[in-house]
Parts: C-alpha cells; structure tokens; sequence
C-alpha cells in the first residue's frame, strides 16, 4: 500500500503535520501550496515539491487537500480536472460546507475521478499527534480503499455515502466547540468580575456538570497563560459557523444560539483581524465588560 503515490494540496497548519505522518508512514508524497515556504521542510523530509496544481494531478493517484475555504477547493477541483493525470480520488480534509462537497464531487465525476470528504477535528496538536477524528462520506470502497492511509491522520468515522453527510457533521461539531467557548468565555469572565481564582473556576467547571472543550483545553492551555495560539484562525471559524447556519437554514431547521455565536466571532473578527486565534473571543468579552482571565 504504501506503493501509493499521495499528493498533498495545503501546507498550513494542519496540512503540514498531516502531511508529515503520511511522509512517516512510508507514502511518496507529492506537494504544492502557493505558499514557497510552506513545503520546505517536507521537501527537506522527502516530499518531492510541485509547482503547480497540475503537477500534482500529473504525478499523484490520490490527492488530500487542505485549504481554507470552499471557493479555494472549488478552483483547485476544476484544476484538477482539466489535467488528464494520474488522479482517480481525491480526499478534501477542509472545512467546506455540505454543498462544497456535493459540487467537487460533480466536477471530478465528469472526469470520472472519486471523492471523497473528510473533514478532521481535534486542532493542530491532533494533527501532530495522529489522534484527530476524520468524519468521511462518499463511496464506502473508496472510504474502504483509503483506510491505510487516513488512519495515520486519526480515528475514522464513516457517516454515510451522500457526498457532503461528513461536511454537514463537522459544521455540526464545529457549532458546538465554538458555542462551548463562547458561553464558558463570558462565564470566565464573569468569575474574573466576581474575583473568583480562574484556575479554581476551571477546576470545578471540569470536575462539574459545566465541563466541555472548551474549559479542559482551550481556556487552560490557551487563555489562562495568555498565549492565545490555539491555531486555529477566527476567519476561518467564522467560515465554519456560516455553513452551519446555512445548511440549518436550508433544512428547516432554527439556530437561535447558533446565531448569538456568529455574532460574537463576527465582532472578534471585526476587533482584532481574520487571523487572530479563534481563543480572542474571550478577549472580546473582557473588553467589553473590563476584566482580565488569567492563571
Ligand atoms: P491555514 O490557513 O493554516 O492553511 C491553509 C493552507 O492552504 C495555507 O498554507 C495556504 O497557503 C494554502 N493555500 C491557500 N490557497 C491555496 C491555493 N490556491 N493553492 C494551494 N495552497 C493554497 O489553515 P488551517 O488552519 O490549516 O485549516 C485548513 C482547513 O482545515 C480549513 O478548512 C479549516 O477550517 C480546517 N480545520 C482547521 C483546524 C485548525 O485547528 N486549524 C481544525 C480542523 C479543521
């Protein structure tokens, strides 16, 4: 299996240690992402670098992505189908929505080249780690096929074989960590107004009923040494809460707190630039009501 020649769309933050386990893993790895400095320290590791999309599709049998948006994936999806490679799956490891999927599915089947989507949660440190959870949805012989080499990522969930089931279960996930955030954030901040220790208040959230991602990681390990490097971009958050909201718009289905949490990343956005740590959010709540959680 590790015979498989790989290409690896989107070096960021998550591409780059995914990319890095597949390298370790035994895979010839073909990359390519618009940022030069990016695929370095792959190529240092063996990774043989493309200069192009196209070269990529020449070169790779199966291609992984992981780039920031839907729009982006959408382009790179025609790129790839107009070159008459190697290609015959494709894997999109992003974040891009239900609809996003459906459409690269469409493209690549006019070129009869598979899909797959397999959006990932778990953060930067479960890249790293090999522990993230990737939601997969598209043909289960496809999901079947690929097993080898995505269980070197994490933990695999099949979700169904409806091309964009996996998206949908993201933004789902995603709507809920960030949700998770927001309210403990404002009831940091509120201990901190009340003068209540922040390192007790984490302890007795996580030994209480209030525990969640966001008190056993994101506020210990990012807020509270005031770090804010989380890794994982507001812009891009902001991103995921919109396909969220669209697809509960779309089925039907009402989103009230959904909606109040759009607000505050719009506003963290707003504040402080679409790169800022998704952990800025607290920031945003201590400004306003003039208090500080620290450890
Ligand atoms: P990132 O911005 O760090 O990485 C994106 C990479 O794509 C960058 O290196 C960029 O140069 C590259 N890129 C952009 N346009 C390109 C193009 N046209 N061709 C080639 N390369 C291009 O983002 P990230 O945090 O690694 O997130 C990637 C995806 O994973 C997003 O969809 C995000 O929502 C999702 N995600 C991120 C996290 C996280 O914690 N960071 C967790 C789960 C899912």
């Amino acid at each position: 299996m590790t015979a498989l020649h790989l290409g690896f769309i989107g070096i960021g933050r998550m591409g780059a240690p995914m990319a890095g386990r597949l390298l370790d893993a035994g895979f010839a790895l073909t990359v390519f992402d618009i940022s030069e400095a990016a695929a370095a320290p792959l190529v240092a590791r063996g990774a043989t670098r493309a200069a192009s999309v196209a070269d990529v599709a020449a070169a790779a049998e199966v291609i992984l992505m992981s780039l920031p948006t839907p729009d982006v994936v959408g382009r790179l999806a025609d790129e790839i189908a107009a070159v008459d490679g190697k290609t015959r799956l494709v894997v999109d490891l992003s974040t891009t929505g239900p609809r996003g999927a459906i459409k690269l599915a469409e493209t690549l089947r006019s070129r009869n080249i598979g899909a797959l989507d397999s959006p990932v949660s778990g953060g930067v440190a479960g890249a790293r780690k090999g522990t993230l959870a990737l939601m997969v949805s598209g043909p289960r012989g496809s999901f079947d096929e690929l097993t080898p080499v995505l269980g070197n990522l994490g933990k695999l969930f099949f979700v169904g074989e409806k091309p964009g089931m996996a998206q949908t279960m993201k933004v789902i996930n995603n709507m809920v960590s960030v949700t998770a955030l927001a309210i403990s954030s404002e009831a940091m901040v509120l201990g901190a107004k009340v003068g209540i220790d922040a390192n007790v208040m984490i302890d007795i959230l996580n030994a209480g009923s209030g525990r969640n991602s966001a008190t056993v990681d994101k506020i210990p390990n990012f807020v509270l040494p005031r770090t804010f490097d989380f890794g994982f971009a507001v812009g891009l958050s902001c991103k995921d809460i919109r396909l969220c909201l669209e697809e509960a718009e779309a089925r039907g289905v009402p989103m009230v707190v959904g909606s109040a949490v759009r607000e505050m990343l719009s506003i963290t956005r707003s504040r402080f630039g679409e790169d800022a740590d998704l952990t800025m959010l607290t920031r945003t709540i201590e400004e306003w009501a003039g208090a500080e959680v620290k450890g």
